[in-house]
């Protein structure tokens, strides 16, 4: 049976959080349509050779829910799973996302039903080119912007990058982000989600009135996200005392050592093949007493069957839709604050945008310069959150959903409906 892909329920969950803010905004009722609504969907079907010769029929999306305020932007995501339903719903949060940080982009997503794992690297790289060429009428610098999702990296993002650029006769470096650094990428990237978290995790412990040097953390979910989140952390003083994959975590009251931890699964290592920590399964690490809870792993990790079990002060949403309406209203009710994924997680578009204007600009910064400006961004946008959940007597998401759903809004107004 195949795992269900993260964000298998997401557009439901986005519409939810969009007629909340459009209610509270009062928003007028003729502009709420056009704004819950998908723009433009692509499905492609197509073939490509095998490594043995035959040829399968694989499909494939590209979804843009809103481009009022610049070019679309969004993750290409390869999963078994993926439908269009999953890109529809991941495309209205990346424009939320762009709003609530304030970058000039629209949203978008999308990906192909496929296990990379299944195939091999010639497989993969024939696959991308094909996609790409298939969704090239759709993608571009000034049009949609493409970077990885789960199941896709920067080895992908180098071939969508070069084949976009064979069609354009020449190089065409800010049609993607995520690219390695030798073709444009930027530095800072593969860490950005993480920092970008840490930066306003740190400032949420702050304004609840705990101390982040030793506040206890926990993390579920230990890739690109998790890992970066309970390095950066763990560095700032914090105690990450509990961390997991898909097959179980590891615990330590005293604090784990996560650098050797990123090491392991760097080597491609399973935390159940590390002996003499502790181990807990992921129900008991959602279940833990600490100061911040990071869930960056799937959606819907918390929900109305286990948010009355969660014991943490404070919940950061690595992961998209990590807790759903349900758990959202119960941890409300039990005063426990959460940081958005639409804000918390937010560090990896930053950086996507860095990276295409770098690429736009022909001129490049320092891993210094980039990090810099990405808590500059974080810091601004989660104090404007801040203030408008207090101002208005709100939560963080409704906030931070407020302020995205306002400034579309506003956008789309000033534009007027064509023709
Ligand atoms: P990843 O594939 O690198 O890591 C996912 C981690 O979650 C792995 O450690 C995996 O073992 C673990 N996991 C999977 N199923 C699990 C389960 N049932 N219980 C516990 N752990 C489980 O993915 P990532 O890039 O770190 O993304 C994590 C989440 O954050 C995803 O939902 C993704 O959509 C979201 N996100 C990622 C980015 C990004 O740029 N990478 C940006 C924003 C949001």
């Amino acid at each position: 049976m195949t795992a269900a892909v993260p964000g298998s329920a997401s557009l439901a969950i986005a519409q939810h959080h969009f007629d909340r803010a459009a209610e509270q905004l009062d928003l007028h009722p003729s502009a709420r349509p056009m704004l819950r609504t998908i723009k433009r969907e692509l499905i492609v079907h197509f073939p490509v050779e095998m490594d043995d010769g035959s040829f399968r029929v694989f499909t494939g999306f590209r979804v843009q829910h809103n481009i009022a305020r610049g070019p679309a932007k969004g993750g290409l995501r390869y999963h078994p799973a993926m439908t269009l339903a999953d890109a529809r719903g991941l495309a209205m949060y990346m424009t939320w996302k762009a709003a609530v940080v304030d970058l000039p982009f629209g949203g978008a997503k999308g990906g192909v039903i496929v296990d990379p794992k299944q195939l091999t690297s010639a497989e993969r790289e024939r696959l991308t080119r094909r996609f790409t060429t298939e969704i090239s009428l759709l993608i571009g610098p000034d049009r949609d912007i493409p970077a990885p999702d789960i199941g896709t990296g920067p080895q992908e993002m180098a071939w969508i990058m070069d084949t976009l650029s064979m069609h354009a006769g020449y190089s065409v470096p800010a049609s993607v982000t995520g690219k390695p650094t030798v073709i444009g990428g930027s530095e800072g990237r593969q860490a950005s989600v993480g920092r970008g978290l840490a930066t306003v995790a740190v400032q949420a412990l702050r304004d609840s009135g705990i101390e982040p040097t030793g506040a206890t953390v926990a993390i579920q979910g230990f890739g690109r996200v998790g890992s970066a989140a309970a390095t950066l952390l763990a560095a700032q003083g914090l105690r990450v005392v509990a961390v997991s994959d898909s097959r179980g975590g590891l615990h330590n009251g005293a604090g784990l050592d996560v650098d050797a931890l990123a090491a392991l699964k760097e080597e491609g290592g399973s935390f159940s093949d590390h002996v003499g920590v502790e181990s807990l399964t992921n129900d008991e690490l959602l279940a833990l007493h600490v100061d911040l809870l990071v869930p960056a792993a799937l959606e819907a990790s918390i929900t109305g069957d286990n948010a009355a079990t969660v014991h943490a002060r404070l919940i950061c949403e690595g992961a998209n839709a990590a807790i759903d309406p349900d758990g959202d209203a119960i941890l409300h009710d039990r005063n426990v604050v959460i940081i958005p994924d639409i804000l918390a997680n937010a560090g990896g578009l930053v950086v996507s945008y860095f990276e295409w204007v770098q690429d736009l600009q022909q001129i490049f910064w320092t891993a210094g310069d980039v990090n810099g400006r990405l808590r500059e961004v974080m810091a601004r946008s989660y104090d404007a959150v801040r203030a408008r959940a207090l101002a208005e007597q709100v939560t963080m998401r409704e906030a931070a959903h407020q302020i995205a759903v306002a400034k579309v809004a506003a956008a789309s107004d000033v534009r007027g409906i064509y023709p």
